[in-house]
C-alpha cells in the first residue's frame, strides 16, 4: 500500500519537473500547442532549425528556444506540410554586467586567436543545432551548488568594451568542484575552446542540448551515456573567465535559452 503511494508521489513530481517553464521573451522559451498527440510528433522548424516537440496533456507542444536577438511581436513556426503556427514574443530588457579580464588576448584576440575563434564558432554552431530523433529528457537539476554570479542574458561589457550577451548561467564554485550533468543524455562533444575553455556538450534528445564550460578537468568521452547527476568534469577557469566558476548553457533549436527555466522556480 505504502509502496504504491510513494510511487504515485514520485510519478506526480516527475511530471511536474518534466517541462521547462514558458517565458516567451528573447532568450526564453515559447510553449506552442500544435495538435492532439497521437502517432509521430509533427516535424516543426523555426528560422530553419528543427524544434523540440513533446506531448503535454495529450497535445503535441513545440518547445521553442527564442534567440536573444529576436524581435518582439509575432513569430512563426513552419510545419512539414507547409502550414504555419504563430506565437508571440514579448520584449525584455536585460541588465548590463561589467567584468574585467586580465588576459588581454581574450578580450582583443590577435590574428591567430581570431582564426581559432572563427573555426570554433562554426563547430559550436553545429553542435548546438544537433537533433536526435526521439523523446527529449527534460527533468533537470542544477549542475553544481553555488550562487548565481552571472545570470543568463546579461549584456556584457568586458574591460569597457561591449561584447556578446551572456549565453548561460554562471555558478560560483571552487576549482575542482564536481560538475553533475543536469539530465540524462549522451555526451555529444568535448573540447578546449578559446572562450569556453574545456567544455562538455550533452545531448538530451530531440534538440535539447546542455553545455558545461571553463572546466579544469573533463571526466567523460564523446558517446558516453550519462545519468542525471553523474559527474562529467570539475569546475575550473579555463578559456575566458574571471576566476573559477561553472558556465552552464542550455540550447533549444540551436539557440541558447535561460537555464533557470528548466529548474524549479525559487520565487
Ligand atoms: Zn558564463
Amino acid at each position: 500500500m505504502k509502496k504504491w503511494l510513494l510511487l504515485g508521489i514520485a510519478l506526480y513530481s516527475a511530471n511536474l519537473a518534466a517541462f521547462p517553464r514558458a517565458n516567451p521573451v528573447p532568450g526564453g522559451i515559447a510553449l506552442v500547442p500544435l495538435a492532439p498527440a497521437s502517432g509521430q510528433p509533427p516535424i516543426v522548424q523555426y528560422a530553419g532549425s528543427r524544434v523540440t516537440v513533446m506531448p503535454i496533456d495529450n497535445q503535441w507542444m513545440a518547445l521553442v528556444g527564442i534567440p536573444l536577438d529576436a524581435e518582439a511581436g509575432t513569430q512563426s513556426l513552419r510545419l512539414q506540410n507547409g502550414a504555419t503556427v504563430n506565437f508571440q514574443v514579448k520584449a525584455k530588457q536585460y541588465k548590463t554586467q561589467r567584468i574585467n579580464i586580465k588576459d588581454k588576448n581574450k578580450v582583443n584576440p590577435d590574428d591567430e586567436s581570431s582564426q581559432r575563434i572563427v573555426r570554433e564558432l562554426a563547430i559550436q554552431k553545429q553542435i548546438k543545432a544537433h537533433f536526435t530523433e526521439g523523446a527529449a529528457t527534460l527533468d533537470f537539476i542544477k549542475p553544481a551548488p553555488g550562487r548565481d554570479t552571472g545570470r543568463f542574458g546579461l549584456r556584457r561589457v568586458i574591460n569597457d568594451q561591449p561584447r556578446n550577451p551572456h549565453s548561460g548561467m554562471d555558478i560560483a564554485a571552487a576549482k575542482g568542484t564536481p560538475v553533475k550533468v543536469a539530465a540524462a543524455g549522451r555526451v555529444l562533444y568535448t573540447g578546449d575552446f578559446f572562450f569556453s575553455g574545456n567544455a562538455v556538450y550533452v545531448d538530451h534528445g530531440a534538440g535539447v542540448i546542455s553545455m558545461y564550460a571553463h572546466l579544469s578537468a573533463i571526466d567523460v568521452a564523446v558517446g558516453d551515456a550519462v545519468q542525471q547527476g553523474e559527474v562529467i568534469g570539475k569546475v575550473g577557469s579555463t578559456g575566458r573567465a574571471t576566476g573559477p566558476h561553472l558556465h552552464w548553457s542550455v540550447y533549444l533549436n540551436g539557440e541558447a535559452v535561460d537555464p533557470a527555466l528548466f529548474l524549479p522556480n525559487k520565487k
